[in-house]
Parts: structure tokens; C-alpha cells; sequence
């Protein structure tokens, strides 16, 4: 059998990144090679330390190089408020739009049986132990307004209820369907401030 030759492979690795078909695989490729060398030497300069440093927080799920994030041990925020996310990219969203003061937690996705995503995946023990450690008054469910964001949102808020939690939902002030990365920082504040009990 013949062996991949570098360029193959290059094109083939590119094949990971989300929306990448071959085509523009291929052209990727090039354009490194051509274009950027010094682009692509960073670039795989990053990907390797970052492999190699970044770790998920023992407390909120989100990416840091330490055990526990900066935003987990700052004591600026209300341990009192526990507000949970889909992804990273949903924290970031909730911190930009800057109306909120207290903690995380990322479930890493939503529950999709289809996909084989159940309560586990999305580590809903931990968050269900985090919530009842003691410190949290209410959990504010910040799931996307999608068919799954929904679903899990609702499954989180019985499980919460059932431990005796207070339990609120962002508004809908986001479309239907609607997601976090998606909508803009005052959209996204009001959601919160007239977040609801669930
Ligand atoms: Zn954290």
C-alpha cells in the first residue's frame, strides 16, 4: 500500500475542522504551503501546546490551564447563582453581554438521544452535586432555545426541583430556535434579567 504522501496528509488532517469538505481542504493546504508558512508554523505551534496545556475545570466544565478557572476561583462572583451553558462559546456569550455575576457550569452539549447524548455526556451528576453542595441559591438554565436546549432544560429543572433547588429559565426574548452565539449582548442580558422560574 501506498504511503500518504505529507501533502495527503495535511489535507486529509484538515478534514477535522468543523464545514471543512475536501475541496477546500485542498485549498487550505496550499494556501499554507504557498502563502503562509509562517502562519502554518504557528498555527501548529498553538495546536500542539494547547493540546498539551489546555484541561477542563474540575468546577464549571469550561477550558483553563489550571484545576480550576480563574472565573471559578475569583471571589468577585456570587457563589449563590449557578447558571448553566451549553458550551464555552455560551459562557463567553454570557460574560460579553456582562449582566450576569455569578457561576458556571458547561454541559460540553445537550441531550440528544439520536445522537447517543444522554445524562452522562453532559455530566449531569456533577452538575446535579455542584448545585446541592450548599453555597447555590438558584440555577438559571441558559440552554439554547433549540428542540434540544429545551428538552435538556427541562429534564436539568426536574432534576434540580426534585433536590429542593430554585430553578429559573431565560427569558424568551430569543427566537425560537434561537442560540446564545447567536444573538447580541443587550438580547441576551434581558433574557436574563427576566429570566422566570421554570
Ligand atoms: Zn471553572
Amino acid at each position: 500500500m501506498k504511503v500518504p504522501s505529507s501533502l495527503d496528509e495535511l489535507i486529509a488532517a484538515l478534514r477535522c475542522l468543523p464545514g471543512m469538505g475536501p475541496k477546500s481542504a485542498q485549498r487550505t493546504a496550499y494556501h499554507l504551503l504557498q502563502r503562509d508558512q509562517a502562519g502554518a508554523a504557528r498555527l501548529a505551534a498553538a495546536l500542539t501546546q494547547a493540546l498539551a496545556r489546555v484541561r477542563q475545570c474540575e468546577q464549571c466544565n469550561s477550558y483553563t490551564e489550571t484545576a480550576v478557572c480563574e472565573l471559578c476561583s475569583s471571589p468577585r462572583r456570587d457563589p449563590a447563582l449557578l447558571c448553566v451553558v451549553e458550551t464555552p462559546g455560551d459562557l463567553l456569550m454570557m460574560e460579553q453581554a456582562q449582566c450576569y455575576q455569578g457561576l458556571y457550569f458547561v454541559l460540553m452539549g445537550v441531550l440528544s438521544p439520536l445522537d447517543g447524548i444522554g445524562p452522562r455526556e453532559i455530566h449531569v451528576d456533577r452538575l446535579l452535586r455542584r448545585a446541592t453542595e450548599g453555597r447555590v441559591r438558584e440555577v438559571i438554565l441558559a440552554t439554547n432555545f433549540t428542540v434540544e436546549g429545551e428538552a435538556t432544560a427541562h429534564y436539568l429543572g426536574e432534576a434540580l426541583r426534585a433536590r429542593g433547588l430554585a430553578v429559573s429559565r431565560i427569558a424568551r426574548g430569543l427566537p425560537v430556535g434561537g442560540e446564545l452565539e447567536h444573538v447580541d449582548s443587550g438580547t441576551l442580558a434581558r433574557a436574563v434579567l427576566e429570566r422566570r422560574e421554570a
